[in-house]
């Protein structure tokens, strides 16, 4: 078998053409454009290309993107001054606190002292729990845009064996709780899990969120199984600096009935899930229906 191969790149361009088409006709009928606040504290290089795409992708769409760029030495009581603004500007409709910050920020306090309704990456703890109590929430990013790729791929996944890799609050733990809420049987796997590849090839859907460069081999998927890969891997190979994702990919996909790519899968989902949460905060800040 040589698996169909999900294209993310294509699937996110679908995903932000409907969002500026939203968007556009939000401006049209109502009057409003949808605003996205970043917050980047000191100089972390990844950071900073995330942050700059993010703000590109946003003016693509038609939206207002305010970028804010602070210091390393920024003190905590600054940044939570500046959240507090940006909770109470009505201009701005989602706010995203990029992270990691620097050490000397408790970057749980900065993250709750987002207005929950704002928080567009769906970290805040009011959302972290809506979610677990299928209650609508914000989604985080990343795990909603695995979602969509399998949705879109499979129609309904209801009954089908799930093994997510990881259990970060970031990925791990928001993918189990979606597949879950699309009622997945699903498994759980970190660090210390027992008998990792037999665990893995119960599963109809794995979803890998590591960061181990292609730690998954094609021997441990099930004939005929949907790979998402999560991990962004950089490594050096033939002299090269390439991005390779947690499973590998080449074995993987003999195996595999459909699998994301690194790059190219999962990675460009993530930003046009952040327009779309934007979006949706947006409508629900003006009591507008939310987008589909
Ligand atoms: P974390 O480091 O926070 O979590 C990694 C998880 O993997 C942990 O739960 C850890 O287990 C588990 N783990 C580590 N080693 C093993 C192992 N040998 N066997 C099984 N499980 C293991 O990472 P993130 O969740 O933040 O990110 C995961 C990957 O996804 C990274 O490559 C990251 O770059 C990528 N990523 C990609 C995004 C995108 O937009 N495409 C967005 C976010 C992340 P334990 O808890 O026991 O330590």
């Amino acid at each position: 078998m040589v698996a169909k191969v999900i294209d993310g790149k294509a699937f996110a361009a679908n995903v932000r053409a409907q969002v500026a088409d939203h968007v556009a006709s939000l401006k049209k009928t109502n009057g409003i454009t949808p605003g996205l606040a970043v917050v980047l504290v000191g100089e972390d290089p990844a950071s900073q290309v995330y942050v700059r795409s993010k703000g590109k992708q946003t003016v693509e769409v038609g939206m207002n993107s305010y970028e804010h760029k602070l210091d390393a030495s920024t003190s905590e009581e600054d940044l939570l001054a500046l959240v507090d603004r940006l909770n109470n500007d009505p201009d701005v409709h989602g706010i995203l606190v990029q992270l990691p910050l620097p050490k000397h920020l408790n970057e749980d306090l900065v993250i709750n002292s987002i207005d929950p309704a704002k928080d567009v990456d769906g970290f805040h703890i009011s959302n972290v729990g809506l979610l677990g109590t299928g209650q609508k929430s914000m989604v985080p990013c990343t795990p909603l845009g695995c979602l969509m790729m399998l949705r879109n791929h499979h129609g309904s996944l209801s009954g089908m064996d799930a093994v997510v890799i990881g259990r970060s609050n970031i990925v791990g733990k928001p993918m189990a709780q979606l597949l879950l809420g699309d009622s997945c049987t699903v498994t759980i796997a970190h660090s210390r899990t027992k008998d990792l590849p037999d665990v893995v090839r119960r599963a109809d859907i794995v979803v890998a969120a590591v960061g181990r460069p292609e730690m998954v081999p094609g021997d441990w998927i099930k004939p005929g199984a949907t790979v998402i890969d999560v991990g962004i891997n950089r490594i050096e190979r033939d002299g090269k600096n390439v991005l390779v994702g947690d499973v590998h990919y080449e074995s993987a996909a003999q195996t595999a009935g459909a699998i994301t790519p690194v790059p190219g899968g999962v990675g460009p989902m993530t930003i046009a899930c952040l327009l779309a949460n934007t979006l949706t905060a947006c409508c629900r800040a003006n009591g507008l229906p939310e987008p589909e």
